[in-house]
């Protein structure tokens, strides 16, 4: 009865002689730890197909979740930050900002550009939480400012998905004039009674949250996304008390009345576009 004894001792095969499955092949939720196929995953909008969880995801994966064919024209591609104030914290800003650009292949927080969603025209800016966090410079302001115009000029809904930690400290003064540049436009774009839509996608905080984010005509957000100003931390610490249960997760946002719905990314698309279709 040899044949399950192991007779050698050690695993014998050489890393490099090992099958494995290719990389990028399986995803594993981090939420509910199960596997599943990468392109099961992305067939279900980056969703988890066992407990829903929402990955979080960028411009390139909503691109594709929403516009017809992933086919789409966008707007100011090559818009790169200047450096103001010739900022440096632990390095300086414009190195920053080169070797953010060559980790991530973005070149700023914000992709913007035009397209049909089930045979609708729509503008959408998204946000790259993969860009330093997000954050809102010039860059940021003035693409969103650019695509609003774009939507005005063609009368076409806007969609903005924000994702972001809030205005960029490297730019200081100059990211929170983008919250009122970015508001002035979206008033322009409803005195025209363009339809404006504001996905709010976890995280969206400080000078997003307290400008574009919060003024749709609709302000919708998806499952458990985190949604506030300031952080719990800063908070708690200034009002002295302890923090109800939930906050600052959409469905507490939702009671609060500062969300019109929740939608499941798995419905974004049919969702906008009826109710897209409903404001025609
Ligand atoms: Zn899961």
């Amino acid at each position: 009865m040899s044949w399950f004894i192991r007779k050698d001792k050690g695993i014998q095969t050489p890393t490099e002689m090992k099958r494995e499955a290719p990389d990028g092949l399986w995803y594993q939720c981090p939420n509910c730890k199960k596997v599943m196929h990468t392109r099961e995953h992305k067939l279900n909008a980056y969703t988890c197909v066992h407990c829903n969880y929402h990955e979080k995801i960028g411009s390139d994966a909503y691109f594709a979740v929403l516009f017809d064919n992933n086919t789409f024209t966008e707007l100011d591609p090559d818009m790169i930050s200047g450096d103001p104030l010739t900022f440096r914290d632990t390095k300086a800003y414009t190195d920053r900002i080169k070797t953010t650009i060559a980790k991530t292949g973005l070149k700023d927080a914000v992709r913007t550009g035009y397209g049909k969603m089930n045979d609708l025209d729509i503008t959408i800016a998204c946000m790259d939480f993969g860009f330093i966090g997000g954050s809102m410079g010039s860059v940021v302001g003035e693409k969103i400012a650019r695509a609003i115009d774009h939507s005005l000029k063609h009368k076409q809904p806007f969609l903005m998905i924000s994702r972001s930690g809030g205005a960029r400290m490297m730019e200081a003064g100059f990211s929170l004039m983008q919250m009122a540049k970015t508001s002035a436009k979206l008033a322009l774009l409803a005195q025209a009674k363009v339809p404006y839509v504001s996905l709010l996608t976890d995280p969206t905080t400080g000078g997003v949250t307290a400008s574009f984010a919060m003024l749709g005509d609709f302000n919708i957000a998806e499952p458990e996304a985190l949604i506030g100003f300031a952080g719990p931390r800063v908070i708690r610490e200034t009002i002295g008390k302890d923090l109800p249960k939930g906050f600052q997760s959409a469905e507490f946002v939702l009671d609060h009345g500062f969300l019109d719905f929740i939608v499941d990314r798995k419905d974004l698309k049919d969702k906008l576009t009826s109710l897209l279709k409903m404001l025609q």
